[in-house]
Order: structure tokens, then C-alpha cells, then sequence
């Protein structure tokens, strides 16, 4: 079985998010994150975005605003790491 790359996780993560992903690409995803810090970064701003367009309080800021919170709440979420 191949690996994904980081540019093969990245180019799919929104996918990822949305569910919208082949169940063996996915497993692919799930395996990478667990090893890169990067790749799970870039994934835990893509939720959060996504969460956010989703809910109905969602009011169009910048993108580096969605990125700092999101990295914000990612790193609350996560200490230690
Ligand atoms: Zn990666």
C-alpha cells in the first residue's frame, strides 16, 4: 500500500473534513496525521473553518483571522504538544 505524502493529504484534507472521501483515503489521511504535525494542523483549521461556515452565527471574516483562531483554539485543544 502506498502513503500519502504531505501534498496528497493536504490536496485532500478539505475532503476529509466534509466526508466526503474514499474510505481507503481516508484510512490513508488517518495514518498520516497521526505522524505529522503539519498535515494535522492544516487539518484542524480546515474543521474549524468548516464548523464555523456551518453554523449559523458564522460571519465572513478574513481568512488569517479564521486561521489564527482556529490555530488558537487547536492549541488550547491540544497542550503539550
Ligand atoms: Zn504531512
Amino acid at each position: 500500500m502506498t502513503v500519502f505524502n504531505c501534498q496528497e493529504v493536504l490536496d485532500r484534507v478539505v475532503f476529509y473534513v466534509d466526508g466526503e472521501i474514499e474510505q481507503a483515503e481516508r484510512y490513508q489521511v488517518d495514518e498520516h496525521l497521526k505522524g505529522c504535525k503539519a498535515c494535522t494542523q492544516e487539518y484542524a483549521v480546515e474543521t474549524h473553518i468548516s464548523t464555523m461556515i456551518v453554523s449559523s452565527d458564522f460571519n465572513p471574516i478574513s481568512t488569517q483571522e479564521l486561521v489564527d483562531r482556529a490555530l488558537t483554539q487547536y492549541r488550547e485543544q491540544n497542550r503539550g504538544i
